[in-house]
């Protein structure tokens, strides 16, 4: 799995589980949020239900006063129907109001041509007489819409004092409940027949509840609470089931369920939106670092697969200051350093190709030369001083082959690691004397002037006497070879630092700043500076070089550095492009109690 899929993998383990307790909580929440609104319905159906009863209550008291009567009061019919008469005439919604015996025969009434009671209303009214207890019955005796409350009181000897009350007046006791819009409260009697509902139209009245699936959850309860759509306006609301009393009557407060829950399910919607918001965020922000991490892997796999497919431009990105710029940036500082050294193999490749072509002409040239010679040689006749000419220029040839011969030998010595030197006393003049002589020929070749600088007392050194007078000759060939004609190369020797330093001091081409580092390595050539002095006179690169002896193969220098360095001493030197260099061989004194050789 790439890192960017195992990111997002890791933001949706870490996501997926707060996403799941968040959906559990606000379950949580939601029901919690809807048990305390259900309880709030309950209590307000029982508030309706008190509400209704104090309402019975109130009517039930004339009756009352009336059933305290003496029995012989409630024997004498004109004075009781005078009493009937003040109870009624101060209560709008009273129809009628009656005293019976235990029989159910009306003792008195009042008005006096009120309709009797229907049959089976006086039969239920009689029988809870008897038990003693008042009671609310309901008359239907006006039709379906409109109904008339009969209630009762007990008197002595089983009789009951009867008042039938007008259905309109219940909407005095519920008028005082404030209710949201759309919300219902709706008192259902002892038949379950609707005998209230307010906000609703007549022919609701009546209505029989038995079936209805809300009665059923209340069962013996005293309060439920029920979500239930009217199947008289549509509406779904939510309601609040409470008995009233003893009355046996149900009262309901219904709810639109849209209403109830809204600001609930407003505040729930707000906590699924913030927490929506922050998984989103968490996700974005899960994207957005693998992306920040995935990319600058991509980026870096992609730089290294094209460095190592040879692209060594490529490099890999290091915005930024984190772990993934820090690797990008180290990264870069490694495919620096081998690009350098492939540029620096290459190069190598390059001398080293270089330096076998060089070896061959090196090689053949004075042997051609020796050969033409040694054919001249056989001729018969041939003038002595000619004779001799030949044959020193054939020993030169040789000298100057087995230096080169040498130089080779010394070459594999260094880099076998096995190249020895002795330690001897050396006279600096001398040396100096001996390559000035073996040198005059080919500086005059060139017409150089080459000279030595008075050079008092200059004490003797410590050194191996063959391979110092090799060094100091390569470097003198160095400076004739690249002086342009007519140059000046002195040599001088003198103490310096507690050592003798000998230098070549030449007025040739120069070495360019860049080269110096380089100067000693092997195999390297320099190419001519291009304002040398040589350019200046108006001579062009190509014609210096195809005019002077730069013949050569690049050891000379590293050669050298190596053969002082054995010697316990050191060479270096110093430049001007255009104006010329000094080389200079830097040796332990000799002591009379010998050298100090180098580790
Ligand atoms: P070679 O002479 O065979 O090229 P060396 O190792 O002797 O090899 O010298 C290395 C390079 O140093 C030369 O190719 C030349 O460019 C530069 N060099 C050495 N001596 C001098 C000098 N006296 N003046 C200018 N350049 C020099």
């Amino acid at each position: 799995m790439s890192i960017r899929g195992r990111l997002l993998a890791l933001a949706i383990g870490g996501v997926l589980p707060l996403l799941i307790v968040g959906l559990t909580v606000l379950g949580i929440v939601w029901n919690d949020k809807q048990n305390q609104l259900n309880e709030g319905l309950e209590q307000q159906a029982e508030l309706a239900g008190v509400i209704f009863d104090r309402w019975l209550d109130a009517q039930y008291q004339p009756l009352q006063t009336i059933a305290s009567y003496s029995p012989d009061h409630l024997k004498d019919k004109s004075a009781l129907e005078e009493n009937l008469k003040a109870a009624l005439i101060h209560r709008a919604h009273w129809i009628d109001l009656r005293v019976l015996d235990a029989s159910g025969k009306v003792v008195a009434i009042y008005p006096a041509g009120a309709e009797s009671l229907p049959v089976s209303v006086a039969d239920k009214l009689l029988s809870e007489m008897r038990r003693g207890v008042q009671d609310v019955e309901t008359d239907w005796v006006r039709g379906e819409g409109r109904y008339l409350l009969a209630i009762a009181v007990p008197v002595e000897g089983a009789g009951a004092v009867v008042a039938r009350i007008d259905g309109g007046a219940l909407k005095e006791p519920f008028r005082g409940m404030s209710l949201p819009d759309r919300a219902v409260i709706t008192l259902i009697d002892q038949r379950h027949r609707v005998v209230y509902r307010s906000q609703t139209p007549e022919s609701t009245i009546g209505l029989d509840l038995t079936d209805s699936s809300m009665l059923s959850t209340l069962k013996s309860q005293n309060t439920t609470v029920v979500v239930v759509k009217s199947s008289i306006d549509g509406v779904e609301r939510v309601y609040g089931l409470g008995r009233v009393g003893k009355t046996g009557y149900i009262v309901m407060v219904g709810i639109p369920s849209a209403i109830l829950y809204a600001s609930a399910w407003r505040q729930l919607m707000g906590y699924a939106v913030v927490g929506l918001i922050v998984v989103f965020c968490t996700m974005t922000g899960a994207l957005l670092i693998a992306r920040s991490i995935a990319r600058p892997v991509r980026l870096l796999n992609f730089a290294a697969e094209e460095f190592g497919g040879g692209n060594f431009s490529a490099r890999a990105p290091t915005e930024g200051k984190d772990e993934m710029s820090r690797l990008g940036m180290n990264f870069n500082a490694m495919a620096e350093r081998l690009q350098k050294r492939e540029a620096r193999f290459a190069e190598l490749d390059r001398l080293k190709s270089e330096f076998v072509s060089t070896v061959s002409h090196e090689l053949r040239t004075p042997l051609t030369t020796i050969k033409a010679l040694t054919r001249l040689l056989m001729r018969e006749g041939l003038e002595e001083t000619k004779r001799r000419e030949y044959i020193e220029t054939i020993s030169v040839e040789c000298d100057r082959q087995i230096d080169f011969v040498l130089n080779l030998l010394d070459l594999s010595r260094i880099e076998g690691g096995v190249l020895r030197v002795t330690h001897e006393r050396v006279e600096v003049d001398e040396v100096i004397s001996s390559v000035i002589k073996s040198e005059t020929r080919s500086a005059e070749k060139r017409r150089h002037e080459l000279r030595v600088e008075p050079q008092p007392d200059v004490p003797p050194v410590c050194a191996d006497p063959k391979e110092l007078r090799r060094v100091l000759s390569n470097i003198v060939e160095n400076a004739i070879k690249y002086t342009p004609d007519g140059g000046r190369i002195i040599l001088s020797a003198h103490e310096e630092d507690s050592q003798v330093a000998i230098s070549v001091t030449d007025n040739g081409r120069g070495i360019p700043a860049e080269d110096m580092p380089i100067l000693f390595d092997k195999f390297h050539r320099g190419r001519p500076a291009p304002h040398s002095a040589a350019l200046a006179e108006g001579t062009t690169n190509a014609e210096f070089l195809e005019d002077a002896d730069v013949s050569g193969v690049g050891l000379g220098l590293y050669l050298a550095r190596n053969v002082m360095e054995r010697m316990g001493g050191r060479i270096s030197v110093d430049s001007e492009v255009g104006r010329g260099s000094t080389f200079k061989l830097h040796l332990p004194l000799w002591s009379d109690g010998g050298c100090n050789k180098p580790e």
